[in-house]
């Protein structure tokens, strides 16, 4: 079994990038609104930020409390897509649960929309055209399993989840890669029997223990993208990793596999939009 290590493709990446802005003379620029009192929420908004930074890209958070006025939003969201100093605009989800999310998130220019959640970028996805981004998440799982030289053409791959965010745009570059993929969630009947066919099962709930060593087939590829807690308040996964990990042949570890390759990929398509946007070549 190997696990498949996205903290260090992750950090790879990043260092990568690092080189490339060090090298520029204006920086790119993230813009990010927060909308939620959820603490987990303020912790990625934080991570985001401070990645950012350390990558020479400047960040700027808008928080907002309870209060806020949808109006407020789309005003500020206006005032940053005509922003030449802003390259990058991200709304952190859920939002508070006055806010119309499909509105506030298609408020964003699709050319600084850095989470690609715009019905643009998202339709570009789903015609296998060229999206100004791919959401980082799914960007992140395919970036990790090429590494890994795992081939995806023709394989049978179980999606469990089907938010807008993980398994639909996920689901959407599998089949673009020529992957068979079966999409799964809650009301799926007998999901042991789907996941056994499967070569390749991804893991995107955020119920924990949900995958088990008895749902796959005997050197099948596991990638966990859930993030839960436990009672001890440590960080967990979808998956019985202790278990699963005899018999999988490739497994990704929560903490340190899709987490990382996330936050990479939303530098990353911070600073492709900031090329994009001033004309220049990768
Ligand atoms: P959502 O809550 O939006 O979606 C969860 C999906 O899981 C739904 O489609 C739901 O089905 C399905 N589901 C829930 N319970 C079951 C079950 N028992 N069996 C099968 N399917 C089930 O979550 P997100 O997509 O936003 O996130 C999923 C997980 O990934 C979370 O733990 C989140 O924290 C994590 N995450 C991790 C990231 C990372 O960087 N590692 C980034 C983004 C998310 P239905 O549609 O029927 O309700």
């Amino acid at each position: 079994m190997t696990v498949l290590d996205g903290k260090k493709l992750a950090n790879k990446i990043i260092d990568g990038l690092k080189q490339k802005i060090q090298k520029l003379d204006i920086k790119p620029s993230i813009a990010v609104i927060l909308a939620n009192d959820n603490p987990a929420s303020k912790i990625y908004v934080k991570n985001k930020e401070k990645k950012a930074l350390e990558l020479g890209c400047n960040s700027y958070i808008y928080s907002f409390d309870e209060n806020v006025k949808e109006d407020e939003i789309i005003s500020l969201i206006e005032k940053l897509n005509k922003d030449k100093n802003i390259n990058a605009i991200l709304a952190q989800l859920p939002l508070f649960k006055h806010l119309d999310e499909q509105k506030i998130l298609n408020t964003i220019e699709p050319v600084k929309d850095v989470d690609g959640f715009t019905i643009y970028n998202t339709g570009c996805l789903a015609q296998n055209a060229k999206p100004y981004s791919i959401p980082c998440t799914p960007k992140g799982i395919i970036k990790l399993l090429k590494e890994y030289n795992i081939k995806l053409d023709g394989k049978n791959i179980v999606v469990i989840g089907r938010s807008n965010i993980v398994g639909k745009p996920l689901s959407l570059l599998l089949l673009n890669e020529n992957a068979t993929v079966t999409m799964a969630h809650s009301k799926t009947k007998n999901l042991k029997e789907v996941c056994l066919k499967a070569d390749i099962i991804i893991s995107a709930t955020g119920q924990k223990n949900l995958i088990k060593a008895d749902m796959i087939k005997k050197d099948a590829i596991v990638v966990d993208v859930g993030i839960s807690r436990n009672s001890d308040n440590k960080i967990t996964g979808d998956v019985d990793f202790e278990n699963v990990k005899n018999k999988a042949s490739y497994i990704t570890p929560v903490p340190g596999g899709i987490g990382p390759m996330t936050i990479a990929c939303l530098i990353e398509n911070t600073y492709e939009l900031f090329l994009k946007q001033n004309c220049l070549e990768k």
